[in-house]
């Protein structure tokens, strides 16, 4: 069993673990192009009116290891454009965060998105940050605010920091603020920077 820490988790082989909230493999609206999604599992950022506060709790979700997740990833290489981090605050899971971004860099050319509710200062303050920066093509950062959000274009209330030369204004311009799924057992799920979860 991993131990239970919540900034990543090992065990005796010191494989690494991140607790994720859902992960969807096809998404249009969390950056550019069809992008595989990844919610991860806890916040304590406590923005007023998140729409996702189910992902607040550190014990939710599901464990999943990193190696596993890499593979689940490489798979749909064929089929996707990148990965994005979402949460949740992926940044609470700095380790796992980081060693999942370096198998993905290392063993593919999948571009690399991440939301965080940290400020570009705090991120910048954060132990490791430098090796984080290093591995992501965009970093959008900042806490949500509802009342900044309505009507305005995809991801308004953050800032949006683009760290290689991949992707420009542009490429973020005409993202769906949203999408919804129907699931395969009758759920609805819309997310999206103007996403809720529904079921
Ligand atoms: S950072 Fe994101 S998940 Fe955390 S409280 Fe703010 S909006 Fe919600």
């Amino acid at each position: 069993m991993p131990k239970k820490s919540f900034a990543g988790f090992s065990n005796e082989e010191d494989e690494l673990y991140l607790r994720i909230h859902a992960f969807e493999p096809f998404s249009q609206s969390n950056g550019p192009g069809i992008r595989a999604v990844i919610w991860t599992q806890g916040c304590p950022l406590g923005c007023p009116g998140c729409f996702n506060p189910e992902t607040h709790p550190s014990e939710g979700g599901n464990l999943i290891a990193v190696s596993q997740l890499v593979e689940r990833i490489l798979y749909l290489r064929p089929y996707i454009e990148g990965i994005t981090l979402s949460g949740g605050e992926p940044l609470v899971q700095l380790p796992a965060v980081i060693k999942l971004l370096e198998r993905i860099r290392t063993e593919s050319t999948l571009s690399v998105v991440c939301f965080t509710g940290y400020t570009w200062k705090e991120v910048q303050r954060m132990p490791r940050s430098t090796e984080l920066l290093a591995l992501l093509d965009v970093l959008l950062t900042g806490r949500y605010t509802p009342k900044k959000l309505s009507n305005l274009p995809f991801a308004a209330h953050k800032r949006v920091h683009f760290l290689t030369s991949r992707y420009t204004k542009a490429d973020f311009a005409n993202i769906p603020a949203a999408e919804v799924w129907i699931e395969q057992d009758g759920g609805i799920t819309v997310t999206g920077t103007a996403g809720v979860q529904l079921g």
